[in-house]
């Protein structure tokens, strides 16, 4: 009992500070972001440092971004209840679990199949039931869902987002991906679908892992 208090208190403070305190003022995001156990999406953590500013090792090379960043995707994605989402890069599956409070449906994919299926396991137990979890590349996207309201990717692309992915977008859709071909040198980009015509927009400097390509398995 005390330990649940604990961790709500610590979640509480992290959303004032972190996310509310930030500019993030969306209050669909904040309250889910409210109601999401993040601790439980990085079990080899100390549950005080899943609500810490920072990003966190989620195992194999992989982290968890920091709850700031994560946030400002999710707004840069402009989420409605009846959008359908892609994600690229299930990770934890902390993200496929903000969207699938914000939006219908959340469709995820993940190279590494470690990733893929715990991430899939704990989406199940908490009961995010609209989250759908498929092992690959995601670079290819989901044709048989597409198209989507939005695309999320959580890796970084190193020039420019894969084709099949702008492709399967909804007209008036969004993608959000970081591009960049170092760590050092990536910067947050968006891309709006406006009939056939793509239009870029270079949001803030970020750091994420590159995105991986092959074929999924246990160590990419
Ligand atoms: N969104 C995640 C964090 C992602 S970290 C979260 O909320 O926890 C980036 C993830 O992208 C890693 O798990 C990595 O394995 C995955 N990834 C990298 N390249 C990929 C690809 N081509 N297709 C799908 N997933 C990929």
């Amino acid at each position: 009992m005390r330990k649940k208090a604990n961790v709500a208190a610590l979640r509480h403070r992290m959303v004032a500070e972190q996310i509310r305190g930030r500019g993030i003022r969306d209050p669909r995001i904040l309250q889910a972001i409210e109601s999401i156990p993040r601790h439980l999406f990085v079990p080899d953590a100390n549950p005080a440092d899943a609500y810490r500013d920072g990003p966190l090792p989620i195992g194999l090379g992989q982290t968890i971004s920091q709850p700031f960043i994560t946030a400002y995707m999710t707004q840069l994605l402009r989420p409605r209840p009846e959008h359908r989402i892609l994600e690229v890069g299930t990770g934890s599956g902390y993200q496929a679990a903000l969207l699938s409070l914000l939006c219908g449906q959340v469709y995820t994919i993940e190279i590494i199949s470690n990733h893929h299926a715990r991430a899939g396991k704990l989406l199940a137990k908490l009961k995010y039931t609209n989250v759908h979890l498929r092992l690959g590349d995601g670079q290819v996207g989901w044709p048989e869902e597409a198209p989507f309201n939005g695309i999320i990717v959580t890796a970084a692309a190193r020039v420019s987002p894969p084709p099949s992915l702008s492709a399967q977008l909804a007209d008036g859709g969004r993608l959000v991906i970081p591009v960049g071909r170092s760590l050092y040198d990536q910067q947050l980009m968006f891309y709006t679908r406006r009939a056939n015509q793509i239009i870029a927009q270079e949001d803030m400097a970020v750091r994420f892992v590159p995105i991986l390509s092959g074929k999924p398995g246990r160590e990419a």
